[in-house]
């Protein structure tokens, strides 16, 4: 029972002269630790697997049950995967696709090179949005949740915040409107009903109640069809209450001057930051990893005098973004003002036509090439689909491609495993080719 690859050292031997006559000796937790070597985990994790699997049972297959503990201590640390779904944006796979390559080098996060002083850590990038969205300014926070979060905070703590009872969503990860806005210290009038609110329901609420804010939320995730009115934001303006418009998706200009095909059909329904603040909401709030396709991040923009107190608020230091993000962000702006999509992974991707992705998906020379739909996912655009192509492999490989290295994440459509081109970076096309065909045992 001894490690194979080393001889049994004077301590091994007298352990086996003492107890080589008793059936049941447990293998040592640091004989089977070291044998797991070949996992790359670190010592004390695997020491960790050895130790629950010495603890779990049956000696004899204690080796093999902590290799398995191994393995799946393995899959649990983040790793690049190939998103074969056709969700662009997929929320359990990070959203929109990020580039982090960074150097182990120190960067002038808080240091203005100009004058030599401390500045701003988002000053620059938050400058670069605000221009791409034509607002006056911009503040960058964690995420889009924070950035509601601290606008309620900052300028409605105390007082009224007036919300459609049609706009009451959650999003995603228990996100709730009215939630939030307890948190924040504002609370909530609640206006007109679930499919119907009227401009003179806020108007009631406005004389009534002197809130401090009139919030649009964005259906993200839910359409309510039918016998339906709301509000927009260019109307509420009129009533003389600063209109925050929570947009949760992050389109910035539904110009899309940075598609040089204009605005693709499915994105008709989605409000976009440039043209809200246009039409006269004093704030749009919206997230970075959604239909702006960079790293996750909220974003506050428009009127200075409001996001100044934002960025002024205690919780904004709590709420504040990491130099990672912050560069991974500017990036993203720095592509959006030089009107270049394809340098946004989400942009390029929705854009390639149908045809391409069939080319591809005949190419990679496993599985049927089918027709299918993609979505834009994370709540944007919900119920439009992208005309999409891809391969299909007869019955459930879902949980073979997800044991591929690197793991390949399909759907199931009618009992066929459909894996959709759009998502996939052409430059992984033989990595999901070899990963098909060893989960069909052959093509
Ligand atoms: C997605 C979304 C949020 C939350 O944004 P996160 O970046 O996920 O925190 C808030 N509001 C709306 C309308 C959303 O769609």
């Amino acid at each position: 029972m001894e490690a194979s690859h080393r001889a049994p050292s004077c301590d091994d031997q007298a352990r086996r002269r003492c107890f080589y006559a008793l059936p049941m000796r447990p293998p040592s937790v640091d004989a089977i630790a070291r044998q797991l070597a070949d996992t790359g985990l670190p010592h004390p994790l695997l020491v960790e697997a050895a130790r629950a699997a010495v603890a779990g049972g049956d000696p004899d297959t204690a080796r093999e049950r902590a290799r398995a503990e191994a393995e799946a201590m393995s899959l649990a640390l983040l790793r690049p995967v190939i998103n074969a779904t056709g969700v662009l944006l997929h929320t359990n796979l990070g959203r929109a696709p990020i580039a982090a390559s960074l150097e182990a080098r120190p960067s002038n996060l808080e240091l203005d090179l100009a004058t030599g002083r401390r500045g701003s850590r988002q000053r620059s990038v938050a400058g670069l949005l605000a221009k791409a969205a034509s607002a006056e300014t911009a503040l960058v926070v964690n995420n889009g949740a924070a950035a509601v979060l601290l606008v309620l905070a900052a300028l409605a703590r105390g007082r009224a915040v007036v919300v459609s009872r049609g706009e009451l969503v959650e999003i995603g990860g228990g996100f709730r409107i009215p939630e939030v806005l307890e948190q924040s210290g504002a609370h909530l009038v609640e206006v007109g009903t679930t499919n119907r609110t009227r401009l003179a329901d806020y108007a009631r609420a406005v004389s009534a109640h002197d809130p401090a804010l009139l919030l649009k939320v964005h259906q993200s995730n839910y359409r309510i069809t039918g016998f339906t009115e709301s509000v927009g934001a260019a109307e509420l303006s009129r009533l003389g209450v600063p209109v925050v418009a929570d947009l949760g998706s992050g389109l910035l200009d539904a110009a899309t001057p940075w598609l040089a095909g204009g605005p693709p059909p499915w994105l008709a329904t989605e409000p976009a930051a440039r043209q809200t603040l246009a039409t006269g909401a004093a704030l749009v709030t919206f997230s970075g990893d959604k239909l702006l396709g960079g790293p996750q991040a909220g974003v506050i923009a428009g009127s200075r005098e409001m996001v100044e107190r934002c960025a002024r608020h205690p919780m904004a230091r709590a709420l504040r973004p990491g130099g990672l993000v912050l560069a991974c962000l500017q990036d993203t702006a720095l592509a959006y003002l030089r009107r270049d999509g394809d340098a946004i992974a989400f942009w390029r991707m929705a854009g390639v036509p149908a045809a391409t992705l069939r080319t591809r998906a005949a190419a990679l020379g496993c599985g049927a090439v089918v027709d299918c739909e993609s979505v834009p996912g994370a709540g944007s655009a919900p119920g439009v689909g992208i005309p999409s192509a891809g391969v299909a492999l007869e019955g459930d490989h879902t949980a073979a491609l997800r044991a591929a290295d690197p793991p390949v994440i399909a759907r199931v459509v009618d009992g066929r495993t459909v894996a959709d081109l759009r998502t996939v970076e052409p430059a992984d096309d033989p990595l999901l080719a070899k990963a098909l065909t060893a989960a069909a045992g052959g093509c």
